[in-house]
């Protein structure tokens, strides 16, 4: 393949694929690959999903795009869904994590305008991953991904991920705090999880200082993590005492409910969708002409997401999710959890990581010629995000695999 009038972005591995099913694609050579990174935590429901297929050309014959000056009544009922199923109040689509997160970050900062803060600062992670544009490119906590695009935005301060005192003592010495944006899970950081109270401690911080509880969900939602979205899996109280809901808490209002979360990646199966959810006074800080987007929510991404949504919860894929995540997590620690070379094997539902001890930079190429589709983040981190359609035998499939890419089997 001719590369050569591509802006060199992108490493790519040698490899194109034709078409897929499930979670398998094959390459234009007619070789088969087993799928466990999903197009990079994308394609859910698999590749061509019968359902998804049919919803995108039923909807590609009628009508595309109108724009955003009109009523766009599958936009509506998008939203409308996306809020009963979040427990948010509105929506704001566009057409990628970076602009959902983009529209938070707006979001934070009109919000505090409006409180008469001049500088609203909104507090961001290490090791945080949000996007590539100017705004969320500030907020992403890597100086790789920032060098050269100096000078960043102002109005960020960034935090130890995981750490809520950290946050506090952030808020005692600066003022202006408006908000805090983390990701529930770490994913590109790392697979890395937070201790298990970090979102109710942080939510009542967020109360306490009355900020914004911001949740970057673009790689974590869509059921990856055995929930429609993982904040969902939170208890109010998970690790900070004895809770007195018995876990009833979790997945209601009365559990961690943030104020703003952004999805994007998994919500349409492959077709471009981002949204910036909100509830509360959050809700109603955008108006007209403070933000926009020529695509966002289209005719066709809307029903894309809504039938994406649909087998979602039909064949309840995110509680699948969790099975499936516990027992590609077993499969790998029987295999590897001795292993020298592996410091450790973690994740929740479908997004999982293996550490190594040391960089593992040809992992990827040597799974691609195992027929199996992987990633390594943060150098050290294999990174499995495989669709939630997996069978049984195709999620220890990618176990064997390892095994045989890893030297076990
Ligand atoms: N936020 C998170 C947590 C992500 O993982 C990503 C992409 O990997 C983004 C935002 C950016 O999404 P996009 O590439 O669609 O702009």
């Amino acid at each position: 393949m001719n590369d050569s009038a591509l802006m060199a972005t992108y490493r790519r591995l040698p490899v194109a694929f034709d078409h897929g099913e499930g979670a398998w694609l094959q390459d234009t050579n007619g070789r088969r690959y087993l799928d466990a990174l999903s197009g990079i935590a994308v394609c859910g429901l698999g590749h061509a999903h019968p359902r998804v297929t049919e919803a995108i050309a039923t909807q590609a014959a009628r009508l595309v795009h109108t724009s955003n000056l009109y009523e766009i009544p599958l936009q509506t009922k998008l939203a409308a869904r996306l809020c009963a199923a979040s427990g948010m109040d509105k929506v704001f689509f566009g057409n990628s994590g970076a602009e959902a997160n983009e529209a938070a970050i707006k979001l934070a900062r009109r919000a505090g305008h409006a409180r008469g803060i001049d500088v609203p600062t909104i507090i961001v992670m290490q090791g945080a991953f949000h996007g590539r544009t100017m705004a969320t490119l500030t907020a992403t906590g890597s100086r790789g991904a920032q060098a050269g695009f100096e000078p960043l935005l102002g109005g960020f301060v960034r935090a130890p991920y995981g750490d809520v005192d950290a946050l506090a003592r952030i808020g005692d010495e600066t003022p202006d705090i408006v908000a805090v944006l983390l990701e529930p899970i770490q994913g590109e950081g790392g697979i890395v999880l937070p201790p298990p109270d970090y979102l109710a401690r942080v939510r009542a911080l967020c109360d306490a200082r009355g900020w914004l509880m911001m949740l970057d969900e673009v790689q974590t939602g869509a059921g990856r993590t055995g929930t429609l979205f993982a904040f969902q899996n939170a208890c109010a109280r998970a690790g900070a005492g004895p809770c007195d809901c018995a876990g009833a808490c979790v997945g209601t209002p009365a559990g961690v409910l943030p104020d703003v979360v952004t999805i994007a990646k998994g919500i349409a199966n492959g077709v471009p969708i981002g949204a910036c959810l909100a509830r509360g006074a959050a809700a109603d800080v955008l108006g007209p002409g403070n933000h926009g987007s020529t695509f966002g929510g289209n005719p066709l991404a809307a029903a894309a997401a809504l039938a994406t949504l649909d087998v979602l919860e039909e064949a309840q894929l995110p509680a699948r999710a969790a099975v499936l995540g516990e027992r590609i997590r077993s499969g790998l620690t029987a295999a590897f959890g001795e292993d020298p070379r592996v410091n450790e094997i973690r994740g929740r539902g479908l997004m999982i990581g293996m550490e190594f001890r040391e960089p593992v930079p040809a992992l990827v190429e040597r799974a691609l010629a195992e027929g199996l589709l992987v990633n390594v983040t943060a150098e050290r981190v294999l990174r499995l995000l495989p669709p939630l359609v997996l069978s049984d035998e195709e999620a220890d499939e990618i176990v064997l695999r390892l095994r045989r890419i890893l030297g076990d089997a």
